[in-house]
């Protein structure tokens, strides 16, 4: 499975999800503080 680098634009904390995991941030926002994000704010 395709994992990502997350890093949140808003409280800089960094990490790996998965493709399922990062659909779920992009429609809920950040895991750590909530703030939406953008695929921007992903890389592989
Ligand atoms: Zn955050």
């Amino acid at each position: 499975m395709t994992s990502y680098e997350f890093t949140c634009p808003d409280c800089q904390r960094s990490i790996t999800v998965t493709d399922p995991m990062r659909a779920a941030t992009l429609a809920n926002g950040c895991p750590v503080c909530g703030r939406s994000v953008t695929e921007g704010n992903f890389a592989l």
